[in-house]
């Protein structure tokens, strides 16, 4: 099981989860592991596995890198970093580079974007509708520098300015992202390989909202579209996707619950 945290796990304006408790206490309850798959950083993601207690491998950065706890699967990854407890394997570019790689595209298009290295930690916190605390953790960016785009008009010549520089950009529930050669389905891939260490007929549920979730969807064995106000974009993106009759924690719990019984 895979998903998306902001817009599909949790309310995109709130990020209140009230709604999917059913479903998380019944994947609980069987053993399914939850993979959270999320443009947010290592340390928002860590609150989030605490709130939730979930124990799980996570994708942070918009596929950046994946953290997997020490000893979660019995044979050792190829490659990986250790990090206080966790093996890490990056996929995503440095940060700085991306930031350098985001000032030369809007120079070169000259259209201004706000990164969030551009923004204060107020500044972040309304534009993400979070608290200080939560900003700060959001700002701890490794892998990928979300942006504001501040003159739409010229939002197709940054986007070409910025594969120009040789990275890619993406668009979640709020922003738009820079990343290097990572994307949500490259470290995906690696984790259900991992999974299939211990079960190789393992399948995978995928939930996500966004256009940045659409390549993670599209590895799933049934992929579900969290219903957002990006559904249509999403869905010719990821033709077989599912899509939810309902919005957020709600979506979610529907589409958990219609796999795996309620
Ligand atoms: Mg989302």
């Amino acid at each position: 099981m895979r998903t998306d945290l902001d817009g599909t796990l949790l309310d995109h304006s709130t990020y209140a989860y009230d709604d999917a408790l059913p479903a998380l206490e019944l994947l609980r309850r069987r053993g399914i592991p939850v993979v959270f798959c999320t443009s947010k950083t290592r340390a928002e993601t860590e609150v989030w596995r605490e709130v939730l207690r979930n124990r799980d491998p996570f994708i942070v950065e918009n596929g950046g890198a994946v953290f997997v706890p020490s000893g979660y699967f019995p044979a050792p990854a190829r490659g990986p970093v250790r990090r206080g407890d966790y093996d890490v394997l990056e996929f995503g570019a440095p940060y700085p580079e991306l930031t350098g790689a985001l000032r030369l595209a809007s120079s070169r298009s000259g259209c201004r974007v706000r990164g969030f290295g551009d923004m204060s930690v107020d500044q972040v916190a309304s534009a993400c509708r979070m608290s200080v605390d939560a900003a700060r953790l959001a700002m701890q960016r490794e892998y990928d520098e979300p942006f504001l785009i501040l003159d739409a008009e010229r939002t197709g010549q940054l986007l070409d300015a910025i594969r120009t520089t040789g990275k890619r950009w993406t668009r979640g529930g709020r922003f738009y992202h820079i990343v290097g050669d990572s994307d949500k389905a490259a470290a995906a891939r690696l984790v259900v390989e991992r999974f299939k260490t211990i079960d190789p007929e393992v399948r995978v549920v995928g939930l996500g909202d966004g256009l940045n979730d659409a390549s993670f969807l599209n590895l799933a064995d049934i992929p579900f579209l969290v219903r957002s106000p990006s559904l249509e974009q999403l869905r010719s993106a990821v033709p077989n996707g599912i899509a939810t009759a309902q919005p957020g924690p709600k979506g979610w719990n529907e589409a958990i619950l219609s796999v795996f019984g309620g």
